[in-house]
C-alpha cells in the first residue's frame, strides 16, 4: 500500500454565485452542481486553466519544482526528477470573519450554505452564510 501524496494548487477560479439561487458555487470549473440548490451551471474560465496549466509545485517528496501542465484540478503529476505519483487538489478558499463577540478574526474554509461557528476565544456562537 502506498500512501498518496497530495499539493494544494494556489490558483483558484472566481468565486461565483449561483445564477438560480444565488449561493456560492463551489470553486470549481466546468460542469458544477450548486450545492445549495441542485442547479447544474457550466463555468469556464480560460486565465484560471492557463494559470492550473503554468503552475509550478514543488513535489512532496524531493522539492524539486515542477510545472504542472495540465489545465485541470485535480491533476495528476509523476516527478521527473524522483519518479514519485502525486495530486495537485484543488485550492480550498479561506475566509476571515471577525467574530460578533469579541472582533477577534477567525480564518475558515470557505463552503457554500449556513454554518454555525463558535468563536474559539469567547465562546460566542454565530451563523455565517456563503
Ligand atoms: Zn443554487
Ligand atoms: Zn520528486
Ligand atoms: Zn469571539
Amino acid at each position: 500500500m502506498s500512501e498518496e501524496l497530495t499539493v494544494e494548487s494556489r490558483v483558484a477560479p472566481p468565486a461565483l454565485s449561483c445564477p438560480k439561487c444565488g449561493g456560492l458555487l463551489p470553486n470549481e470549473l466546468g460542469e458544477i452542481q450548486c450545492s445549495l440548490c441542485s442547479a447544474r451551471v457550466r463555468v469556464e474560465h480560460e486565465v484560471t486553466r492557463k494559470k492550473w496549466a503554468a503552475e509550478k509545485i514543488g513535489c512532496p517528496n524531493c522539492a524539486k519544482v515542477l510545472v504542472v501542465g495540465v489545465k485541470k484540478r485535480p491533476a495528476h503529476l509523476k516527478c521527473a526528477s524522483c519518479d514519485s505519483h502525486f495530486s495537485v487538489l484543488p485550492k480550498v478558499a479561506r475566509v476571515e470573519i471577525s467574530c460578533p463577540g469579541c472582533e477577534r478574526v477567525l480564518r475558515m474554509k470557505r463552503r457554500p450554505g449556513e454554518r454555525e461557528i463558535e468563536c474559539p476565544a469567547c465562546s460566542t456562537s454565530f451563523k455565517v452564510t456563503f
